[in-house]
């Protein structure tokens, strides 16, 4: 039998260990390989491009001749006006990749010994960056689109007779929602977040290009497509598959995403379920690559990421929120 790819020895290039042993200059020297790995890491001004850049002996921080500008590995990042040493971050995100199925921010706290709200906020601008690099380009061949729902679990009453129907109270309260995935065969997953199936119909147009076959299930939300792709049809309450047109693909993908909301997070906030589904839209494109690979491309989206508007300063700015009310 074939042995899965993650137990084999090709999954694994990276160590935690390894990282944790590194110096403050051997984790600094790797971030600006990766950020800057178009120049050799050598660095170039973030302002105005310029090549020469003075650097100074005593500190890591450099400086433009050109503009004067004055910058480090992280500024203009994702990690700007960071607050932890860098071999920390590098340990984030082996963390954050090994887990396949998603990390939650307590966990993640546990185990690089910070505290919560430092972790919830890390991990999500990991999840910012990694589904900024996701949701690039558009589909072609043969697409798989499919609808589920996600969030807004109510618990059910204890005495039978006062239980209602579940599925109609949540989505009453809104928090029920639908991810839409458009997925390539042998390509990428796309995630867009609608209140209904059928408001996934432009979104899976804009990125799934003309010449597209399409596949999809019986829902009538999908008639829509039929006017602008060839639309091959599967009726799951048949079979899944027939003829090789089917949706299990879509299914994968929902089913990383379902693992990681039950398992890890066990309730994802309706307000952040599009940076879950596309991290898990991320891990799922690249399931097969060594781990060693996916660190280095997730730190490279890390520091190739402006400076986050959602998440820079984000507890400071919800308790100057809440201290008014
Ligand atoms: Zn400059």
């Amino acid at each position: 039998m074939a042995q899965h790819f993650l137990l084999s020895a090709k999954a694994r290039t990276l160590s935690l260990a390894a990282i944790m042993r590194m110096s403050d200059d051997e984790a600094h020297a790797r971030f600006r390989a990766i950020r800057w790995a178009d120049n050799g890491g050598d660095p170039f001004c973030p302002r105005c491009g310029s090549l020469t850049i003075y650097t100074y002996a005593a500190r890591r921080i450099f400086k433009c001749r050109d503009c004067q500008h004055q910058f480090s590995v992280t500024s203009g990042t994702i990690f700007a006006s960071r607050k932890l040493p860098i071999r920390d971050y590098l340990a984030a995100i082996a963390i954050f990749v090994n887990a396949v199925k998603g990390i939650s921010a307590l966990q993640l706290g546990r185990d690089l010994d910070v505290q919560y709200r430092t972790a919830f906020v890390l991990a999500h601008k990991l999840r910012e960056a990694v589904g900024a690099v996701q949701m690039q380009g558009q589909l072609s061949g043969e697409v798989e689109v499919d609808g589920a729902y996600f969030g807004g679990h109510s618990k059910p009453e204890n005495v039978k007779a006062d239980r209602k129907d579940r599925r109609l109270v949540d989505e009453q309260t809104g928090k029920r929602q639908v991810v839409v995935v458009a997925r390539e065969r042998g390509g990428r997953t796309l995630p867009f977040i609608v209140q209904k199936e059928a408001q996934g119909v432009p979104l899976v147009r804009s990125v799934i290009l003309p010449g597209s076959v399409v596949h999809a299930d019986e829902a009538s939300s999908w008639e829509a497509l039929h006017a602008h792709y060839d639309v091959r049809r599967i009726n799951h309450s048949v079979a899944y598959s027939v003829d090789g047109v089917s949706t299990n693909q879509a299914e994968s993908f929902f089913s990383r995403l379902r693992r990681a909301e039950l398992g890890q997070h066990h309730h994802i906030s309706g307000k952040y379920l599009a940076f879950y589904a596309r991290e898990m839209a991320w891990r799922e494109d690249r399931r097969r690559q060594p781990n060693g690979d996916l660190h280095a491309a997730m730190t490279g989206a890390a520091l190739a990421h402006p400076v986050s508007r959602a998440w820079a300063g984000y507890w400071q700015m919800t308790q100057r929120l809440s201290s008014k009310v």
